[in-house]
């Protein structure tokens, strides 16, 4: 049987070790490389693009000052870790903690590792989520000749059975249920890319689906209604889940595989997500899963490049309260 590859040496080319024994310049330079590497690491102007920069460091973190328009800047300005309060290291070491976690950790957990507050490691946490949603903002999969599979999978809302049998409802029942289950769908392009989202039901994904899966695709997916209306614009192959988990090549084995690694995160790292994060945590997996063949070296430096490329976090920036939305 073929090694898996997890086991193999080519899958390790990063480690904390590594990571833990560079002094502040080498974090610096690991950090500013992947940050600017059409430039291999020298220093470009984040507010006008200008790549003549003077050093105006005095001590601590490196600082720039850009000739063609006279502003200061660090390596960290208008990305993620903008403010950032910890050392470039250790921000260094929480990816590879981060990357190397393949069905995800909890924020306890990284704050442990870490030495930091639950909070701090949470917040880091979906910055390195907002990081990997960000590879696949509006992208789209499939195209002519192309299966795309689609799923759901339903997560939250849990009820507890009663002890006493007497006093057990029926929990399928609407009356029954609490309001906070949701679905995750999920397109995920036969040996290609996985993309998700969130819904209240299955049947409200279709505008997802539509917008997201390129015509020409056929898709395949199992039998409930809430695909019908996608025939109008597909060739659809569908699969009893009851009957085979694979007929005649039509199987959704791939979106199954992405949905037991968001399982798996669920019920082993975090224990219960809620419904206003779930979609940051199906964007991390599906990352997860499309890169499941990448050595950690090239997904840290990956991800490192992702957090450089996104602008100053949206939702956790100098805030850690819940917002709507
Ligand atoms: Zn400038």
């Amino acid at each position: 049987m073929a090694q898996h590859f997890l086991l193999s040496a080519a899958s390790r080319t990063i480690s904390l070790k590594a990571v833990l024994r560079m002094d502040n310049a080498e974090a610096w330079a690991t950090f500013r490389r992947l940050r600017w590497p059409e430039t291999q690491g020298e220093p470009v102007c984040p507010h006008c693009g200008g790549c003549i920069c003077y050093d105006v460091a005095r001590g601590g973190s490196p600082r720039y000052r850009c000739r063609a328009c006279r502003r200061d800047f660090s390596p960290t300005s208008g990305t993620l870790f903008a403010y950032h309060k910890l050392h470039v290291r250790d921000y260094l070491a929480a990816i590879v903690i981060f990357v190397n976690a393949v069905k995800g950790i909890s924020s306890l957990q990284l704050a442990r590792d870490l030495g930091v507050s639950a909070k701090a490691a949470w917040v880091l946490g979906h910055k390195l989520r907002e990081a990997m949603a960000s590879e696949m903002k509006g992208a789209m999969v499939g195209g002519a000749g192309a299966v795309v599979e689609v799923d759901g999978c339903y997560v939250g809302g849990h009820i507890r059975p009663e002890n006493r049998k007497e006093d057990r409802k029926d929990r399928r029942l609407a009356q029954h249920q609490t309001g906070k289950r949701r679905v995750v769908v999920a397109v995920r392009e036969r040996d290609g890319r996985t993309l998700t989202s969130v819904f209240r039901s299955e049947e409200e994904s279709a505008a997802f689906i539509r917008a997201r899966v390129e015509r020409g695709s056929t898709i395949h997916a199992d039998e409930a209604a809430s695909w019908d209306d996608l025939r109008a614009r597909y060739a659809m192959k569908r699969i009893n889940h009851k009957e085979a988990f694979s007929f005649a090549d039509a199987c959704t084995n791939q979106a199954e595989s992405f949905f037991a690694r968001l399982r798996r995160a669920e019920w082993g790292q975090h224990h219960h997500i809620s419904g206003l994060y779930l979609h940051r945590y199906a964007a991390e997996m599906a990352w997860r899963e499309d890169h499941r063949r990448d050595a950690n070296g090239t997904l840290f430096s990956r991800l490192v490049a992702r957090v450089a490329a996104c602008a100053q976090s949206v939702d956790f920036t100098g805030r850690w309260q819940r917002r709507a939305g």
